[in-house]
């Protein structure tokens, strides 16, 4: 019999009317566990006990807050290891991948753990005689925070702490697909002793909750990472109300190698960048814009390259990639290669879904180039989500700019070069909130501001000091004395 995973409101387990599967996507034989479909009467339950639980928590002092985020790193990181194996089969990543997650998801609780320590608010001088100016930051109330699949600890973990230590309390809503990992963060928050009602663990199917959760009258603001299009109605419902709202959506993120660049570094860093995590981060290279000096060489390598990578269950040893997360993923990244066939021609290396011996059992893609793809392709212009890298060809510099800021998305940008110069036009250039040189396009920390500009991002920037803006409001103080 597979476990069960009740939700949790109110500091209660609730055994669930009825439940889902979570499979894993390597194997689908293989269940994971059953989790509680959420209803609506759930989250506004999970909402009026966070409305409850609020002045208490929002009460007690940042550094006792923390104490507690310390107690619940402490808790993860004693189950590190069965942390980072339950990612992989739920979410497909290799282990290494998923416990580099893990290991990420509790130092966010350590770091914002020590930020209860610190809560900068702000003292200026008055041009008032003995007046003294000061400004200090308070809790917003109930947060709801909705989830995606592709980052399922760390993405919950860079929410949920800033929350707390702010002294809101909070919902989580986290993806079907892989909500175990959430799950566990919340069974140590219950462990830890964070009081009742603090947090609130509601899984179920996205439509059905996001409609409650906007209807739920406590709720105060909305944290939520996904698609565009789930974005924009939640931005929509969330006007309606003036609820405080923050969107981390999609991209389609450029890769610019220029012909001064360390050539086989590039390579790995565009074969990382693309296909790691089966191209599942929002983050991933969906595009490498290469200058065309270097262009016929560099895709040759980059497709000698990708076809060396092995693609299989990520808890094997050697394993660099795993499957899409679903069969509707896997559907879509299919969908988009026969695109990519029609407006460039065979791809390079892959192009079909993997079959025969292990790969039967999952939703396993091969990874796939497409070269000769120019800026107003479907592939080069629409997010996939998958292993597939197109690859356009550019003059020169300004040319492989111009390139790279011709989409809608503005999420992470990668430029490959020796020429500093080159790096400081583009870094001024470039229209996407999350830079990298010389270094694949994904692969962030959390001690600075995360987030995307244009369609990809709405709201504050989320992780870091930056975290703290979502989380909190500003109450000004002048005092005569
Ligand atoms: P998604 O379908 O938008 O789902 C994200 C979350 O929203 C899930 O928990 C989902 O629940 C829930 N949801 C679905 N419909 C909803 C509704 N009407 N109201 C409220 N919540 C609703 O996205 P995804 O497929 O999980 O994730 C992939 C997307 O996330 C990609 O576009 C990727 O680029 C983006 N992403 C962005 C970032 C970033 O930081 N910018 C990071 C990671 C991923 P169910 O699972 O139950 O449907």
């Amino acid at each position: 019999m597979p476990n069960s995973y009740p939700n949790y409101i109110n500091g209660e387990w609730h055994a669930p009317a009825s439940t889902f599967e979570n499979r894993n996507p390597a194997n689908t034989d293989e269940i994971i566990g059953l989790f509680a479909q959420g209803t609506a009467q759930d989250v506004g339950d999970a909402a009026d006990a966070a409305h409850e639980a609020f002045p208490g928590w929002a009460a007690m002092t940042a550094p006792a807050r923390g104490n507690l985020l310390y107690k619940v790193a402490d808790l993860l990181d004693r189950r590190f290891d069965q942390l980072g194996e339950e990612m992989t089969r739920e979410e497909g990543k290799t282990l290494p991948e998923a416990k580099g997650e893990v290991r990420r998801a509790i130092n966010i609780f350590r770091y914002f753990a020590g930020e209860g320590s610190r809560m900068p608010g702000m003292v200026v001088p008055s041009e008032r005689d003995r007046v003294h100016m000061f400004a200090l930051r308070k809790p917003v109330g109930v947060v709801g925070l909705v989830t995606p699949w592709n980052f399922p600890i760390a993405i919950p973990a860079w929410k949920l702490a800033p929350a707390l230590i702010c002294g809101n309390t909070a919902i989580l809503k986290p993806a079907s697909a892989s909500p175990l990992c959430a799950w566990r963060i919340v069974e140590a928050c219950h462990q830890a002793g964070i009081p009742k009602g603090v947090v609130n663990f509601v899984a179920g199917s996205g439509g059905a909750l996001g409609r409650a959760l906007m209807e739920a009258q406590p709720l105060k603001a909305i944290s939520f990472t996904g698609s565009c299009a789930v974005g924009n109605w939640l931005h929509a419902e969330a006007s309606r109300r003036r609820l405080r709202i923050q969107l981390e959506m999609g991209g389609k993120n450029p890769t610019i190698v220029l012909a001064d660049c360390d050539f086989q570094a590039a390579v790995e860093n565009v074969v990382n960048g693309a296909f790691f995590s089966t191209g599942q981060k929002c983050t991933a290279t969906s595009r490498a814009i290469v200058e065309d000096a270097i262009y016929d060489r560099f895709v040759a390598a980059l497709a000698e390259r990708t076809r060396k990578l092995k693609v299989g269950n990520g808890l094997e040893p050697g394993i660099d990639i795993g499957p899409a997360i679903d069969a509707a993923q896997l559907e879509t990244d299919l969908r988009y290669i026969e695109i990519g066939r029609k407006e460039a021609g065979e791809p390079l290396t892959g192009g079909f879904r993997l079959t025969g011996g292990v790969h039967d059992k999952g939703y396993f893609v091969a990874p796939t180039i497409f070269a000769n793809v120019t800026e107003n392709m479907t592939i080069a212009q629409e997010e996939i989500f998958g292993p597939v890298l197109a690859v356009l060809r550019a003059r020169d510099f300004d040319d492989a700019m111009r390139i790279a800021n011709a989409v809608p998305f503005g999420l992470s940008a990668s430029i490959q070069t020796s020429n500093v110069s080159r790096v400081f036009d583009y870094v001024q250039r470039a229209e996407a909130g999350l830079l990298t040189v010389n270094l694949p396009s994904a692969g962030v920390e959390y001690q600075l501001p995360f987030g995307g500009t244009k369609d990809s991002s709405f709201g504050p920037k989320e992780q870091g000091q930056a975290a703290l803006e979502f989380y909190s409001d500003w109450k000004t103080v002048y005092l005569k004395y």
